[in-house]
C-alpha cells in the first residue's frame, strides 16, 4: 500500500484498541467527541499527501515498490534530500502551527535513522538488524503512524530501574519460541490513540547487569495488540464549546498522552530489535546518528511554531494599534528573533551536514542541539508575550457563537477594534486565548519543556558530547603566548626599564 488517504487512516483506527479516559473505555477514537477532532486532523494530514499541488513535495518513489511513499521515510544521502525532507515536514507543521508535535513524520524520521544503523542492532544477533530494516520498509510501504514510549514510570527517580521497591516498569518476563513477553508500564505515549503501532525503545541509562537486562529491549507492535492498554489523561478539548472557533487549536490538535500498560504482551521475534542488551540501549540515539535526524524534524516543528507565534503577535498588535509603542515593538522583535534563530540553526545544520555513522546524510548536531536547549524557554516566553499583547482583550472577547446570538448587535458594536470588525477580532482573540492561556496552551508549554527529555540532564549530555579540548587548549595557548610576550615580572621591568 502506498501513501494512505485520510479515510484509510480513520478505518485503521477502528481496530478494537484499548484506550481509556475519564473512567471509561473509548469505543471509537474517530467518533468520540474527546478524540474525533485530532483524528480528523490526522486524516487531513494524510490527505495532504495526495493533493496534486503537494504530492511531489511530500512523497517520493519507494525504493522497493516504486509507489509514492511519505518523504519522511527517505534515507537522506545528500543535503538536497535533507532540504526536501524538511520541506515536507514544514508543510505538515505549518498546517498545525507546530502544535501537533507527534505527527507521523516525527517517528518516521526516527525509525529511518535507527534502521539505517541496523548493524548496531545486529552486533550480537543478525536477526535484530534484519528486523529493524524490515520494519522500516513495512512502516514506509504501509504509511504507518507510530507512537513511541521511552521512559519508565515515575516511581523512585533516585534509584535505577532494577532497584525499585515498586517494580512497575515494563520488562521482559519470559521468552517463548514465538517472541518475548512484556509486563509492566511505560510512562507516556503521545499520539497512541491515533497510531497504528507503538515503538518501544530505551532511553535512560541501564547498568550492564543481569538485573537490568530484562528492562533492556526495543520493539514495535500494533497498538491493538492483545494485552496492551492505554490510560489517557483527560482531554483538553472543551466538551461544551458553542463553536470550534472558540478553541481553534484545542478542538483539532489534542494529540493525547497516555500511560502504556503491557499485560503479558507477546512481541513476536520478528518485531524485536533489542533483546536484553543494556550495552546497545545506552547512548543508542546519538551513537547511531538517529538523534540529529530527529532533531532536524523537531527544529522544523519549532520553526513552524515560532513563525506562527510571531504572526499571531503581529496580528494582535495590529488589531488595536499597540504596535505604535516602542516596548510593544520590542516584544514583537523578540518573536522575530525566535523564528529567525531557529531558521538560522536549521540552515546551519544543513550547510554543515556530513555523512554520519550509518551512511545517511546527517545534519550537523550542534546547531540542532542549540535549538533543542533554547526553544523551550522561547516558546514559553512567546506565550507570555501573547498574553502581554492581548491583555484584558483575551478575556473580554466573547464566544464566536455570540456573533449570531441574541447579543449579536452588542458584540458587533463593542467587540470591534481599530483595525478589525467584531467577527475578525473575536476569531483572532479566541485563537490567541487558545494559544497562550487555555489548558491546551499549558500542555503545549509542558510539552516543549519535556518532550525531548529533561533539560537538566540534556544540558549535562550536551556538555559531555561537546568537543571541549580544543577550546581549553586555545585558552592555555593564548596564556602561554601572553606569558612569552609580557610575562616579565614588574621588578625585572624596573631593573631594565627599556626592556
Ligand atoms: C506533553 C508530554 C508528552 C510526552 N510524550 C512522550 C512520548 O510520546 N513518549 C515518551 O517516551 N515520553 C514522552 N514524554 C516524556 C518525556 O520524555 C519526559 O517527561 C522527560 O524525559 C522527563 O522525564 P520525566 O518526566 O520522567 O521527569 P523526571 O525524570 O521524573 O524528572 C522530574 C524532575 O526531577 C529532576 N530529576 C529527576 N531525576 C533526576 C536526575 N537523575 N538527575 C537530575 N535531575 C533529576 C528533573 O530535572 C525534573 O525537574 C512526554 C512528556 C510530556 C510532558
Amino acid at each position: 500500500m502506498p501513501i494512505r488517504t485520510g479515510k484509510e487512516f480513520l478505518e485503521a483506527m477502528r481496530d478494537g484498541r484499548r484506550i481509556f479516559m475519564d473512567g471509561e473505555r473509548i469505543e471509537d477514537v474517530t467518533t468520540d467527541p474527546r478524540f474525533a477532532g485530532a483524528a480528523r486532523t490526522m486524516a487531513e494530514l494524510y490527505d495532504m499527501q495526495h493533493d496534486p499541488a503537494l504530492i511531489e513535495r511530500m512523497t517520493f518513489p519507494s525504493p522497493s515498490s516504486g509507489k509514492r511513499v511519505g518523504l519522511s521515510f527517505i534515507e537522506p544521502k545528500t543535503v538536497d534530500d535533507l532540504i526536501r525532507r524538511r520541506g515536507m515536514v514544514k508543510i505538515w507543521m505549518d498546517a498545525t502551527c507546530g502544535m501537533f508535535g507527534r505527527s507521523p513524520d516525527f517517528l518516521n524520521i526516527m525509525l529511518t535513522g535507527l534502521a539505517a544503523a541496523a548493524p548496531e542492532f545486529g552486533h550480537r544477533d543478525q536477526r535484530f538488524a534484519d528486523n529493524i530494516r524490515a520494519y522500516h520498509v513495512e512502516a514506509r510501504e504501509r504509511d504507518l503512524a507510530m507512537t513511541h514510549t521511552l521512559l519508565n514510570p515515575q516511581v523512585d527517580r533516585s534509584r535505577p530501574v532494577e532497584r525499585q521497591e515498586k517494580d512497575l516498569a515494563a520488562k521482559i518476563t519470559r521468552e517463548t519460541d514465538r517472541g518475548i513477553v512484556i509486563t509492566g508500564a511505560r510512562m507516556v505515549s503521545t499520539l497512541c490513540a491515533y497510531s497504528d503501532d507503538i515503538l518501544v525503545m530505551p532511553s535512560t541509562f541501564l547498568a550492564s547487569s543481569e538485573e537490568a537486562a530484562p528492562y533492556a529491549f526495543g520493539f514495535a507492535i500494533p497498538v491493538a495488540t492483545p494485552g496492551l492498554r492505554f490510560v489517557c489523561r483527560p482531554t483538553v478539548v472543551h466538551q461544551n464549546a458553542a463553536s470550534a472557533m472558540d478553541y481553534p487549536l484545542s478542538s483539532r490538535l489534542d494529540e493525547q498522552d497516555a500511560m502504556a500498560i503491557f499485560d503479558n504482551v507477546l512481541v513476536p521475534w520478528e518485531r524485536v530489535f533489542i533483546h536484553r542488551d543494556p550495552e546497545l540501549c545506552n547512548g543508542l540515539f546519538n551513537r547511531t546518528g538517529a538523534m540529529p535526524q530527529v532533531m532536524h524534524q523537531t527544529s522544523t516543528k519549532n520553526l513552524a511554531k515560532a513563525e506562527y507565534m510571531m504572526a499571531l503577535g503581529f496580528a494582535i498588535a495590529r488589531s488595536t494599534n499597540i504596535d505604535a509603542h516602542l516596548h510593544v515593538q520590542g516584544l514583537l522583535a523578540e518573536l522575530i528573533q525566535h523564528a529567525e534563530f531557529v531558521r538560522s540553526c536549521l540552515r546551519a545544520s544543513e550547510a554543515d551536514a556530513a555523512i554520519g555513522p550509518s551512511g545517511l546524510m546527517t545534519p550537523a548536531a550542534m546547531p540542532l542541539w542549540t535549538v533543542r536547549m533554547m526553544f523551550p524557554p522561547m516558546f514559553i516566553r512567546a506565550c507570555e508575550i501573547i498574553q502581554i499583547l492581548g491583555a484584558g482583550g483575551l478575556v473580554s472577547v466573547p464566544s464566536y457563537a455570540e456573533l449570531s446570538g441574541p447579543a449579536a448587535a452588542d458584540v458587533a458594536a463593542y467587540a470591534q477594534a481599530a483595525n478589525a470588525d467584531a467577527p475578525t477580532r473575536v476569531k483572532l482573540f479566541r485563537l490567541a486565548f487558545d494559544t497562550a492561556v487555555s489548558s491546551f496552551s499549558g500542555r503545549q508549554q509542558l510539552y516543549e519543556r519535556y518532550y525531548s527529555g529533561d533539560p537538566v540532564r540534556l544540558a549535562g549530555a550536551l556538555y559531555a558530547l561537546y568537543d571541549k579540548a580544543p577550546h581549553v587548549e586555545r585558552v592555555h595557548a593564548m596564556l602561554d603566548e601572553l606569558e612569552r610576550k609580557y610575562g616579565v615580572l614588574r621588578d625585572a621591568l624596573s631593573e631594565h626599564p627599556t626592556g
